[in-house]
């Protein structure tokens, strides 16, 4: 690592971060060794339920913070709305690149209203988006956090949630900062013989860390993120919350980050080596490493006082760019009771203006991957068959967590383990251990842990069906229970709908990418009705092999985890009142054997206590290790279907000026040398709806980057057009668009040679081919 010395790890206040550290420098002149300590880490309060608190300084006017999860709505409380998770915003994909500020969209939309909530209810810091795990684990808990395993798309709309939230003055916590790409030795555990056995260890090379893990934190820091929350996980070895190379290496001198690092919740490990690191803020609290011993840490000289000075600079800085000095900030957890159970004065976050922002996202992250037999939309059904554990409402619905299905820790999915085992139909069908894979209690609309919320209501898809069924004089059967007998009324219905899930939780790896029974029971559907149609309400990816082709099962739908307006959603896309439009954010292969890393628990062996992965695969994870081994799959990256359909056309692809510099040359500010963003080349293309009814089409571009994998996701622009009429989409690429990591130079370098271009609908549908010359 070039040019770590001390002076350059401490934030400079660059850029639109300036009137800020200076702000902040004033402040924290007047405090005392004690105050400025107090600032970095958390305390227990009964005064409040926030996941962290900072106390208030009132002396200095400063009023504290309270941090709270989480990426899909504020967590813990009420009246707050359950927004579509991250997976979900993903298959969305509705983003225009943000080079105009006011083009404002769905995903920065969602953030906003989200923001607002977080802001009413009084929380300074939201600890969201998820930009990593990135999918490598194809069973991952937390995959659908995020929005894509692609580091492109996940950059983007990362991008959009942080701008989104900060633009409501809340401070995003960015997180997980990196390669936490499983849960299985997440945290510390104690073997048989009482020997602790650290976290896994991550071991990546310094391309595939650049290139893959940390792309879409760098476009959260250029979005202006505040705040990046370590990992529970090692990188090569260093726990995340104290390894100097990722945080004052990478985050706070490569790419100039001026907020601060807060420790994901119990991952500190160490004092002295944590601070300097770089970490800068101990959560839930720091008492253990921190606290008292810390300010004996800074008498002693074993921390400087320059460095403690930084983590509160960086700590007030973030608090005044946000603006949370302003008065018109609520306080800390004004919004948040401690108990919930209790009772509490409300205070509401809920606006009309959020209503069809909820709507719309979870219309758009539908994905429709098979309709035949011109199965959907459905037309006037007489009558309606409908079955499967996923269709109804749970059983309960709460913001405490402790009763929602996908909103509790494990509590929600234990009444399902004795419930199923009891039932000789289920017992004989379903791989064990089955219970870390379905929610049988009922829909999922979120998934588990942090990342969950709980809404003012929850619009089941039964629910929504009995609405529609009533509008239009269908008659609607149902049978959720699980072992489904209506056996007769599948034969007379014009359609049968099959509701299944796959649920994932923080805290557990999933213990498959599909389970025997759910894809028994759409067997057993199948047998008898010739119109079956599948809706997956899936919190990661979800193989579909053992029923995709069978000829009774006309359609399919990932409907991932959408929140609150689930039902209504899915209802005005099965109907036809909507049209489909979201893409896969993930590869649906056919196999689990098909995956690199189906399963990747990491060997702990021969180092017992110490468990390790490899990431041999360097960047070839989802589609760019599909496209390496040129597997067959089953719906491939960025894949949907339309009720309409679209043509690609008129390819044009500007040239680079000729001996471009090789690699940036620009001061660095938060995110990066400041001409990594610069354009250097655009594409443009034609898309045309050629089919009978108006339509949003994602248009993609992949470049193949001399030297590189096949092809990497490079530009989106999703954009809808009435039948017959056509489009022209623009594409600008900027130089790290176009760049490899070079470990030499320790730079983004553009090489000389040609680049391919590819334009479609897909990453395996994609009719526009050209080149792009490049001479650095
Ligand atoms: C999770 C974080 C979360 C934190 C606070 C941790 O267990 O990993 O994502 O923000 O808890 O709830």
């Amino acid at each position: 690592m070039a040019n770590l010395s001390p002076s350059i790890l401490l934030g400079k206040g660059t850029g639109d971060w300036a009137d800020a550290y200076v702000k902040a420098a004033e402040l924290v002149a007047q405090l005392t060794l004690e105050e400025k300590n107090n600032l970095t880490y958390g305390i227990a309060t009964t005064e409040n339920g926030c996941s962290g608190n900072i106390p208030a300084i009132p002396r200095v006017g400063f009023t504290g913070m309270c941090l709270q999860d989480a990426g899909q709505g504020v967590r813990f409380t009420d009246f707050v709305n359950s927004y579509p998770s991250g997976i979900h915003v993903g298959a969305r994909a509705t983003l225009k690149r943000e080079i105009n500020s006011w083009n404002k969209t769905l995903a920065h939309d969602r953030a906003w209203h989200m923001g607002g909530e977080f802001r009413k209810k009084g929380v300074q810091v939201a600890l969201g988006p998820v930009v990593g795990p990135l999918g490598r684990v194809v069973t991952g808990g937390r995959n659908w956090e995020g929005p894509s395993n692609d580091p492109y798309l996940g950059g983007v709309m990362g991008a959009e949630s942080v701008r989104g939230l900060q633009d409501q003055g809340v401070i995003s916590s960015v997180k997980h900062f990196i390669a936490n790409e499983q849960e299985l030795y997440r945290n510390p555990t104690l073997d048989a013989e009482n020997r602790t056995v650290q976290s896994i260890s991550s071991n990546i090379d310094d391309k595939t860390m650049h290139e893959l893990y940390l792309w879409p934190f760098q476009d959260a820091l250029k979005a202006g993120a505040a705040n990046i929350m370590c990992s529970y996980n090692r990188i090569n070895n260093s726990y995340a919350s104290q390894n100097s190379k990722t945080l004052n290496g990478i985050l706070k001198t490569e790419l100039g980050f001026e907020g601060f690092v807060v420790t994901d919740w119990d991952a500190q490990h160490a004092g002295v080596a944590a601070a300097n690191a770089g970490l800068d803020m101990a959560m839930p609290d720091g008492q253990t490493f921190w606290g008292n011993n810390f300010t004996e840490a800074f008498k002693n000289g074993s921390v400087s006082e320059a460095r403690l000075d930084d983590m509160a600079t960086r700590i007030i800085a973030s608090w005044y760019k946000l603006g949370q000095d302003e008065s018109s900030y609520p306080k800390p957890g004004v919004g948040m009771p401690y108990n919930l159970s209790e009772p509490h004065d409300i205070v509401n976050a809920l606006t009309a203006d959020a209503r069809p922002v909820l709507f719309e996202g979870a219309v758009e992250g539908h994905v429709l991957v098979k309709n035949v037999n011109k199965s959907l939309p459905l037309r006037s059904p007489k009558l309606l068959s409908v079955f499967g554990y996923d269709a109804k409402a749970p059983d309960a619905y709460m913001p405490n967590g402790q009763n929602i299905l996908g909103n509790a820790w494990a509590i929600g999915f234990e009444p399902a383990i004795s419930h199923f085992s009891d039932l000789s139909f289920a017992a004989a069908v379903i791989d064990a251990p089955y219970y870390s894979q379905v929610a049988f209690n009922g829909t999922l609309s979120v998934g588990g842990g942090s990342g969950a919320s709980a809404g003012p209501y929850l619009s089941a898809p039964l629910d929504a069906l009995q609405q529609r069924a009533y509008e239009d004089g269908t008659v609607l059967m149902w049978d959720t229970s699980d072992v489904p007998g209506a056996t007769g009324l599948m034969e007379a219905s014009d359609a049968c709908l099959v509701f299944i899930n796959a649920f994932a939780t923080e805290a557990s790896d999933r213990a498959g990418a599909y389970d025997d029974y759910s894809d028994g029971l759409i067997n057993q559907v199948a047998t008898t009705c010739a119109n079956t149609i599948v809706v997956i309400h899936n919190a990661g990816t979800r193989l579909v092999d053992q029923f995709a082709d069978h000829p009774n099962v006309t359609a399919i739908i990932f409907a991932h985890l959408p929140g609150q307006d689930s039902g209504r959603a899915l209802v005005s896309l099965l109907y036809g009142d909507e049209n489909f439009s979201g893409k896969l954010p993930y590869s649906v292969a056919k196999n689990e054997s098909d995956y690199e890393n189906f399963f990747h628990v990491g060997a702990t062996t021969p180092y017992g206590l110490f468990p390790q992965d490899d990431f041999d695969e360097g960047v070839l994870t989802d589609y760019r290790y599909f496209d390496a081994k040129n597997i067959t799959l089953r719906y491939e990256f960025g894949f949907g279907l339309s009720y309409t359909s679209f043509e690609f056309s008129g390819l044009e692809v500007s040239s680079v000026e000729d001996g471009i510099a090789a690699y940036p040359s620009g001061a660095i500010e938060q995110g990066g040398a400041i001409d990594l963003w610069d354009i250097v080349a655009t594409v443009n293309a034609t898309v045309q709806n050629t089919g009978d009814r108006t339509g949003a089409e994602v248009a993609q571009i992949y470049i193949g980057i001399p030297n590189g994998p096949v092809k990497q996701l490079r530009g989106f622009d999703k954009v809808k057009i009435p039948a017959g009429k056509s489009v022209q989409v623009s594409f600008p690429l900027t130089r790290r668009d176009l760049s490899s990591w070079d470990v030499v130079a320790q730079k983004w370098q553009l090489q000389s040679g040609s680049y391919d271009v590819f334009v479609g609908s897909s990453s395996r549908n994609l009719p526009l081919r050209s080149t792009l010359s490049i001479v650095a």
